[in-house]
């Protein structure tokens, strides 16, 4: 028999941040109340990278609850804050990954806060100049899905 389907917000057997949020694995916490932990990342990109990540489990933004988003963004806020101020650092990347293509290796949605003191430490590369006979589609695409 096929395992149950995931219910959204129920706990995910194997998952590594579900697991820190029941304590069952140790995690570096520098925050936590009733529905978010924030604690440092194992592989972090630059010095003080740590993770925002709500104990409940959902794996990609589109399945995160509005009540939960909505407190997500001030917590940033407040935490990347307080890491400029603790770290002596001025700025920071918010980063947010969804989906394997995207780079997306732990399937519990998360905000990564990277503090920054060097462009060089973390690449974000340059794009390339956008095909303006393209452009207009691609946006009218999205603009059409809308909901
Ligand atoms: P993402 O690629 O957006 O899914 O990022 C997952 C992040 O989780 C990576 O930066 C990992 O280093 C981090 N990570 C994975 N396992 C742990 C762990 N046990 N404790 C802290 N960070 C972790």
């Amino acid at each position: 028999m096929s395992p149950a389907p995931h219910q959204s917000g129920q706990p995910v057997e194997g998952c590594v941040f579900c697991q820190i949020s029941a304590g069952r694995i140790p995690s570096i916490k520098i925050y936590e109340d009733s529905v978010f932990l924030a604690f440092m990342d194992i592989t972090p990109q630059t010095e003080g990278h740590f993770l925002i990540v709500p104990r409940a489990h959902y794996p990609v933004l589109g399945e995160v609850p509005e009540a939960v988003l909505v407190r997500a963004l001030p917590l940033a806020q407040r935490l990347a804050a307080a890491a400029m101020a603790g770290l002596g650092v001025e700025a920071f990347n918010l980063l947010q990954n969804n989906g394997a293509a995207a780079g997306q290796a732990v399937d519990h949605w998360h905000l990564h806060v990277i503090p920054r003191r060097d462009k060089k430490e973390f690449p974000f590369p340059p794009g390339r100049a956008a095909d303006l006979t393209k452009l207009p589609f691609v946006a009218e695409n999205i603009r059409l899905n809308i909901k």
